[in-house]
C-alpha cells in the first residue's frame, strides 16, 4: 500500500499519478517500475488459462467420443 509522508495518508496504487507520485502534493510515493507492474498480467494467470483450456479441450474430446459411441 503506497504511503505519502507529506499528506500522511495511504493511497490506492490506481489513484497515484502515472509516474508513481502523490496526486495531492506530487511527492514520489511509489517507484515507477512497481506502478507499471500493476498493469502486467502475472505468470500464474497464464498457467491457470492454459490449465482451463486444456481441461475444456479434454472435455470436448470426451464429449465427441461419447457422441461417437451413441451412434
Ligand atoms: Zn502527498
Amino acid at each position: 500500500m503506497p504511503w505519502c509522508e507529506a499528506c500522511a495518508r495511504f493511497y490506492n496504487p490506481n489513484t497515484l499519478n502515472d509516474d508513481g507520485t502523490c496526486p495531492s502534493c506530487g511527492a514520489l510515493v511509489q517507484a515507477p517500475e512497481s506502478v507499471v507492474d500493476r498493469n502486467r498480467v502475472p505468470w500464474h494467470f497464464w498457467l491457470l488459462l492454459a490449465a482451463a483450456g486444456g481441461y475444456l479441450g479434454w472435455r470436448a474430446i470426451q464429449g465427441l467420443i461419447a457422441l461417437a459411441g451413441l451412434v
